[in-house]
């Protein structure tokens, strides 16, 4: 890990025979990268079917599969067992299907114009949320799968308690006539991260109750869904067919079931040098020297994603050890305390793994900045390259 970036610029330049100096030629050796190990992501999906033997996981690669890669992501979790992708917009199902994944899709949100057209072109699931919606659905009259979201609490997408006997004798009307079919009913859990099981069973009463009365409306819906990863151990697997998994398919392991982080962020170390007692460092100078230092330059900053706010509490693991980030993150650049350790230039940190070397995990992370692992996660920047393991 010695070679500069500028080595590796100009290497790849004279390696092709034609020595132009100015030409840009995109690096092989990167300052950051997040490793993608899909092992871990195949183990979480085949962890969550041991808990939930007897339906279908669906795996959320929502938001290019939590910052981890939506093609790679999916293709891991489909060999790990699960049975289809879900999205939250039209428009990324969409972009993933263009990439020649052929694997069955759902997707919640509507963002595309004619997405009914769209959606039944590609052989991509959508959900209905309320009258209008289905309305407009039905009006491109194409026969694409349609899964009704029911309102059992959250208060955010889904059709509410005063419109849902409308909407199932519409459907079921729009249904006889061909423009659409319905395919699923659906809800999505408030406090299954906070682990209630007393709120949880709430929503999946109100969510059996709008089922009862869709079928009592001639409706006859091929799945039925609520659990999220958390939800899953919380849900009587017997109520529902299917469960979509997003968190816990990259690690995140909110109900301690035994999951694996797949990302691990490494970036390297650009410069060492010594500092001394009384000196401060970075920005505001929040950090001060109580005795001389070697401070290293690692080359990733909130740019890349990292939480400003973690700044004063954050480590990273560099040199065989846990070091301190010294002051304030800058948007590409951090500075660690490395004491009178050797640690040199062209090294890697690891700014976050699955923690079995010792290194922070995105957890730590997340607590240090007051924020959620999901957020961090998906804001892992498009600067960091993706690199597949496993
Ligand atoms: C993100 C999302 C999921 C996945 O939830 P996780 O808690 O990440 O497992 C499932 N359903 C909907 C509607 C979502 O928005």
């Amino acid at each position: 890990m010695n070679d500069s970036p500028a080595a590796a610029l100009s290497g790849s330049a004279v390696d092709g025979g034609v020595a132009d100096p100015t030409a840009f030629v995109p690096p092989t050796v990167f300052a950051a990268e997040a490793i993608v190990d899909l092992e871990a992501i195949r183990h979480n999906i085949r962890t969550f079917r041991a808990h939930y033997p007897q339906g279908k996981i669906m795996a959320a690669v929502k938001a290019d599969a939590f910052g981890h890669g939506a093609p790679a992501s999916a293709t891991a979790a489909l060999e790990g067992g699960a049975d289809l992708l879900g999205f939250a917009r039209l428009s990324e199902a969409l972009q993933l299907r263009a990439t020649g994944e052929e694997a069955p899709m759902f997707a919640w949100l509507n963002d595309v114009p004619n997405f009914a057209r769209h959606a039944r072109a590609n052989d991509i699931d959508i959900s209905v949320s309320g009258l209008d919606n289905l309305r407009a659905v039905a009006a491109e009259n194409t026969g694409v799968n349609v899964h009704l979201e029911v309102e059992t609490g959250l208060n955010r997408g889904g059709t509410v308690a005063a419109e849902w006997e409308t909407l199932v004798a519409e459907a079921a009307r729009f249904e006889t006539e061909g423009s659409l079919s319905i395919r699923g009913i659906w809800s999505h859990l408030s406090h299954a991260g906070d682990l209630d099981a007393e709120r949880t069973r709430a929503q999946s009463d109100r969510l059996q109750q709008a089922i009862q009365t869709a079928r009592a409306a001639g409706l006859d819906p091929e799945f039925t869904h609520l659990a999220n990863s958390s939800g899953v151990s919380l849900i009587d697997p017997s109520l529902y067919n299917m469960v979509r998994l997003g968190a816990g398919v990259y690690g995140i392991d909110e109900a301690g079931i035994g999951l694996r982080h797949a990302m691990t962020l490494t970036a390297r170390v650009m410069q060492v040098k010594r500092a001394f007692a009384g000196e401060g460092v970075s920005y505001s100078h929040t950090y001060t020297l109580e005795r001389d230092t070697t401070l290293a330059l690692i080359a990733v900053g909130y740019a890349d994603g990292l939480p400003w706010a973690a700044a004063g509490k954050a480590e990273v693991w560099l040199g065989g050890k846990r070091r301190r980030v010294a002051g304030r993150i800058s948007m590409d650049q951090i500075m660690v305390d490395l004491g009178d350790d050797p640690v040199a230039e062209g090294d890697t940190a690891i700014l976050f793994g699955p923690g079995t070397q010792g290194e922070p995990t995105v957890s730590e992370w997340a607590a240090w900045a007051g924020t959620l692992e999901h957020e961090i996660y998906c804001g892992i920047g498009a600067r960091i390259n993706r690199r597949y393991i496993n």
